[in-house]
């Protein structure tokens, strides 16, 4: 058993720890919102009113926190987990922020004297709930060693993408891909049924043939195929439209930095841009297919 601090029990970090105090770990929870806190202390964590509080005499600091500029102000404010975490307890943020963020706060964690790993997820509520998250880790080989074994229980798969700030690299590139195919599928259905062809036998044939990809076969955006998929359930999310901006902005800065070029990861962001302008931020990002046949 171990001793560990958790910051940020929203939608996804409630999950997350619950499964930890589920495995049997003793953990001190933190979350600016009292009714998140209460929610794990129901689960069997330990309520803790502050920060300092959550990270005294732990093993490992876990973070699932909206932004970068949040992890910063945790992490490095006046009263944050550096000012008060044992400097042998692993830092870990599972948030999503940009790869700059997330390195930088590499650099100020090992000036402290910390060991830090950024450790974004993919997968949505219901994954972290289940234990079954994707996490793509970025830090020291030794590091990612101590992490590991915190992850697993909260994912399914844990991989090891580099050095500090390859995580968050995986994942923007990952989801941008996933923005690009999602608006990619919704345009082949809309096409293939204007032209006369049912959606079941366009799936039935393009799942199978080269065109086949996640977002078709796992999330389809048309109502049908795939019936665990939001396109049957009026598109409420799963993974929101907001949320799917914020990664492809991620990855539009990360790129500009890079000099990569991405013209249809420019293109998903002003697609998605629009939707949310238009007041769907809300709907899940599958919804684009509405947009693409014209209805909103
Ligand atoms: P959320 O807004 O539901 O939860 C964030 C929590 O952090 C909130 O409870 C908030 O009160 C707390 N918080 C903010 N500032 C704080 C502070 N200074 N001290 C303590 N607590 C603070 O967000 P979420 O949906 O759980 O997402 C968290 C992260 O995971 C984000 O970076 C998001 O991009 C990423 N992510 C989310 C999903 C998803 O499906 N929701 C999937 C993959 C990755």
């Amino acid at each position: 058993m171990s001793k560990i601090g958790f910051i940020g029990l929203g939608n996804m970090g409630g999950g997350m720890c619950a499964n930890l105090v589920k495995a049997g770990h003793d953990v001190k929870a933190f979350d600016l919102n009292e009714a998140a806190v209460a929610k794990v202390v129901e689960a069997g964590a330990d309520a803790a009113s502050s920060i300092a509080e959550a990270v005294s005499d732990v093993d490992a600091v876990i973070t699932m926190l909206p932004a970068g500029k949040h992890v910063h102000s945790v992490y490095f404010g006046e009263d944050g987990v550096t000012a008060h975490a044992p400097q042998m307890a692993v830092l870990v943020d599972c948030s999503t922020i940009s790869v700059e963020e997330a390195r930088a706060a590499h650099e100020k964690s090992e000036a402290a004297g910390y060991q830090m790993v950024d450790a974004p997820v993919s997968g949505g509520v219901a994954a972290a709930e289940a234990g079954t998250l994707t996490f793509m880790v970025g830090g020291a080989e030794d590091a990612f060693d101590k992490a590991h074994p915190f992850l697993d229980i909260m994912g399914k798969n844990v991989f090891h993408a580099g050095d500090s700030g390859n995580g968050q690299v995986a994942k923007i590139a990952n989801n941008m891909l996933l923005g690009i195919s999602m608006i990619g599928t919704c345009e082949a259905f809309n096409l293939a049924e204007k032209l006369g062809l049912d959606t079941q036998t366009f799936f039935d044939i393009s799942s199978t043939a080269s065109g086949q990809c996640w977002s078709m076969t796992s999330y389809c955006p048309a109502p049908g195929p795939v019936p665990a998929a939001p396109s049957n359930r009026d598109y409420q999310p799963g993974f929101a439209v907001a949320m799917m901006l914020k990664d492809l902005k991620l990855a539009a800065g990360a790129a500009e930095g890079a000099g990569a070029n991405i013209a249809f990861g420019k293109l998903a962001e002003q697609i998605y841009e629009d939707l949310a302008g238009a007041g769907f931020d809300g709907l899940d990002f599958s919804g684009v297919m509405r947009r693409v046949k014209g209805e909103i």
